[in-house]
């Protein structure tokens, strides 16, 4: 596996490849989850190429960005074990410069939800995205069903800009007990990672009162607000794909969401119905 931290020689090297390349760009902590987006391009493409940055700009004041978990030897060694053909890890002041046009997230679909409590976050994301598509070219980009909002809002961008990439959509991944994971549950203690639990299980409800015919959107939040209301919830929402909020679940065109703090640790869920 070849590794870059530098842009120019990673053009270099690209310049020299041959068929379709998939690109899985990531905040690094690796797990499961980055391991099957890193799995569905390698099944998918000649060239499966992975980066690791940790963005400034999706990151507000006060929020974890400097204890943002850091474990760059063992990613290495999960990407090279997975059969990733190169690991790109650039600088934020190659990344960024001083001067720059940014792109700004759409306010009406990017300050809602995830957007609401964090504000920017989603230019941010559009920002590092937009330019780490436009570094590595890839036939194809993938991205996590997990960060549902982020998903939409980067197809949203691809399709407006008309950017030459296919967006593919990964499941979310699991702990057998049900938790989504996500680089950030390490902050959990044992009894925080207990309570955690609640958040998947809250959606768990929702799944069975919709197997009873509960498509009410105010009914199935009321359910999974009881079941969680020991946790500080940030929201419980139900979209549409388009992330509109919608009063009754569409089948194969709804999101359920959640966001609850969990001790210190904001965590989010969905599922998709
Ligand atoms: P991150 O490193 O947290 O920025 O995540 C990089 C990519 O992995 C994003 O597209 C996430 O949506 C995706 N991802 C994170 N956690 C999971 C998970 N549990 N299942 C599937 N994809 C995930």
């Amino acid at each position: 596996m070849k590794i870059f931290d530098n842009i120019q020689d990673f053009i270099e090297y690209e310049k020299g490849l041959k068929g379709s390349i998939g690109f899985v760009p990531t905040m690094g902590a690796l797990h499961n989850g980055h391991l099957s987006l890193i799995q569905n391009s390698i099944n998918d493409n000649d060239i499966t190429i992975v980066s690791i940055f940790i963005n400034p700009t999706q990151f507000l004041e006060g929020e974890d960005l400097d204890k943002y978990p850091k474990r760059l030897e063992a990613d290495k060694k999960i990407c090279s074990l997975a059969g990733v053909d190169a690991l790109f890890i650039p600088n934020t002041d190659e990344i960024y410069s001083k001067i720059e046009p940014t792109i700004l997230a759409p306010s009406q679909k990017a300050y809602i939800l995830e957007g609401y409590k964090r504000p920017g976050h989603f230019d941010g994301v559009l920002r590092v995205v937009l330019k780490l598509l436009n570094i590595v070219s890839p036939t194809r980009a993938y991205f996590g069903k997990k960060d549902a909002q982020q998903l939409y809002l980067i197809k949203n961008m691809v399709s407006s800009l008309f950017l030459h990439v296919e967006i593919v959509a990964c499941e979310i991944v699991r702990e057998n007990d049900g938790l989504a994971l996500s680089s950030r549950n390490i902050y959990l203690n044992q009894d925080e990672r207990q309570r955690a639990l609640k958040i998947s299980k809250s959606l768990k409800i929702a799944s069975k009162a919709m197997m009873k015919n509960e498509f009410n959107s105010q009914n199935l939040k009321r359910l999974m607000k009881e079941s969680i209301d020991d946790l500080e919830i940030e929201y419980i929402e139900v979209v549409d794909r388009n992330f509109d909020k919608i009063d009754n679940i569409e089948l194969n065109n709804s999101i359920i969401l959640v966001a609850a703090k969990v001790g210190s640790t904001r965590l989010i869920d969905n599922i998709w119905v």
